[in-house]
């Protein structure tokens, strides 16, 4: 079979969760229909049946290799697609994906240069990786087919593909942040790098600051027009804030070759949380949860284990508010959810372990007999028990030192629906510009973190009432589905002379 697709959506990992029963593989669709994976399978119901296809690796020993079924077709609630797997040894994976990707690209990405490691990163196989998505990519795509490539780790793919199959429609979405060129041009690849982006015919981001960095890269590195540049609305990107950015460009054009760019986020999915937390079964374990904790605040801080999460500078903010009003010992939790990383990475390692440590020092320090202060996961939470948690909690602690969006502060604020609560954000995380409402905070500053944690505790109830009021108003308006809305309709227009369209108001 190699049935060809108008729509194929490249991404580093498989549409489905993969369970071995007997000597069976079984496909099973994502439990949850919140995350990105769902999110961008949804795009397959707007193409005709079966028209859609996937694009992911997958590690395979040398052996298996020979009788492994690259391509396989798959039936979900999404519809009918198909999806090639990259077969890669592990080594390919290790060096693709943990050295090249998650030490070199990923430090750079998130403005961390000093943890950027050149020696040990291995190019050729980076870039050898690329060419075999990109091949497998373009065996899947209908000559004049949409390929949709995401994330840093395929940087490469845009700029192969025009070389393998020049007629192909080319968008590319970031799923970081995108540094200036001071911090960009650190890469030694940064030519390469975005000589591919400019082989796209769309480039995504975000908010218009990373879509404003892309372009003034290429305009350090390359002949580069800006062809098109618009006022980004207020709502957008309220003056006065780290990531604000009052123009956008929305092309550029190089050789000859426009390309689009955007900058829109992606949003959650409010009704899904809704419908969740107004279940059977959620109600009880909200009801657990109360039970629990009776008249304890509740602050919750959720994200992956990652030095850029800033989870670090949370505990020590908490650690500090005990120190500093001991009224609270015994009336406030924080509940942790650090999860940790599959990959074994040194650095990954050392963020678990500190903060291991700095959790088992805080509540050595402060516990009693019937309150630890701190509660820490470091397993993953299924996302509907996590919305019951959301929905209690006093307050939600999210202090990246960097991030491109933040999901999970859009799915506090979607799991209070408008009632009281606090939304202690980072300034560097990409939401912080839809959301002016919440207590935007600086996680460099001991000061600025204090003060944010001592507003949320403090804050009247009308006032945190109405906060949380106008960021749900956010959350609804620019949800998944408006995302998607949006990132069709700049699909449409790929060849077009049209006008874009507006950028997102508030
Ligand atoms: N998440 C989850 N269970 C957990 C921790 C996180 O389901 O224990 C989900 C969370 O709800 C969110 C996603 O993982 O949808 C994390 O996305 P985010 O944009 O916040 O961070 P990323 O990991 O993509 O940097």
């Amino acid at each position: 079979m190699n049935r060809k697709s108008s729509l194929v959506i490249v991404y580093h990992r498989q549409p489905y969760e993969e369970e071995v029963v007997g000597d069976r593989v079984v496909y099973r669709e994502n439990k949850s229909p919140n995350g990105i994976v769902p999110t961008l399978k949804s795009f397959f119901g707007r193409v005709p049946e079966g028209k859609g296809a996937w694009v992911a690796w997958k590690q395979v020993s040398p052996k298996r290799k020979e009788s492994f079924e690259r391509v396989i077709d798959i039936e979900d609630s999404y519809g009918r697609y198909s999806v090639s797997r990259l077969p890669l040894t592990a080594d390919q994976v290790r060096m693709f994906y943990h050295v090249t990707s998650k030490e070199a690209l990923w430090p750079i990405l998130h403005s961390f240069p000093w943890l950027f490691r050149y020696d040990t990163t291995d190019w050729n196989t980076f870039r050898e990786v690329n060419w075999l998505f990109a091949e497998a990519a373009a065996a899947q795509a209908e000559d004049d087919a949409l390929v949709w490539v995401h994330d840093y780790n395929l940087w490469l793919v845009p700029g192969y593909l025009r070389r393998i199959k020049p007629s192909l429609k080319i968008a590319f979405f970031h799923h970081t942040p995108f540094p200036g060129p001071d911090v960009f041009n650190i890469l030694p690849w940064r030519e390469e790098i975005v000589d591919s982006l400019l082989a796209c015919d769309l480039v995504g981001f975000h908010i218009p600051r990373y879509a404003k960095n892309f372009a003034d890269v290429a305009r350090a590195l390359r002949d580069v027009e800006v062809e098109a540049t618009t006022r980004v609305e207020d709502g957008m990107s309220p003056s006065g804030l780290a990531l604000s950015e009052p123009e956008v460009p929305v092309a550029v054009r190089h050789k000859g070759h426009k390309v689009g760019i955007d900058a829109f986020p992606v949003g959650t999915n409010p009704n899904f949380v809704a419908k969740v937390l107004d279940t059977e079964a959620n109600q009880t374990l909200q009801s657990e949860i109360e039970e629990e904790l009776r008249d304890r605040r509740l602050i919750v801080a959720v994200g992956r284990t990652d030095y850029t999460k800033g989870i670090r500078e949370t505990l020590q903010g908490f650690e500090r508010l005990l120190e500093r009003r001991p009224e609270l010992h015994t009336k406030v939790k924080l509940m942790v959810v650090s999860v940790q990383a599959a990959t074994g990475m040194r650095i990954y390692r050392d963020t678990q372990r500190e903060v291991e440590t700095l959790v088992g020092r805080i509540n050595g320090r402060f516990s009693t007999l019937g309150w630890t202060p701190i509660l820490l996961f470091s397993n993953a939470i299924p996302f509907d028990k996590l919305i019951a948690y959301y929905r209690r909690a006093d307050v939600c602690v999210i202090t990246p030192l960097r991030d491109g969006l933040n999901l999970v502060a859009k799915e506090y604020v979607a799991a209070k629906r408008g009632q009281e609560g606090a939304l202690v954000l980072s300034e560097f995380t990409g939401c912080a510009v839809e959301f002016p409402q919440a207590i935007l905070t600086n996680p460099y500053s001991d000061r600025a973190m204090d003060a944010a944690l001592d507003q949320a505790l403090d804050m009247a109830p009308d006032e945190a009432r109405a906060r949380m009021a106008a960021m749900y108003e956010t959350v609804r308006r620019y949800d998944v589905a408006r995302w998607a809305d949006h990132t069709f309709e700049r699909f449409d227009q790929i060849g077009t002379p049209d006008e874009p369209p507006a950028l997102k108001a508030v």
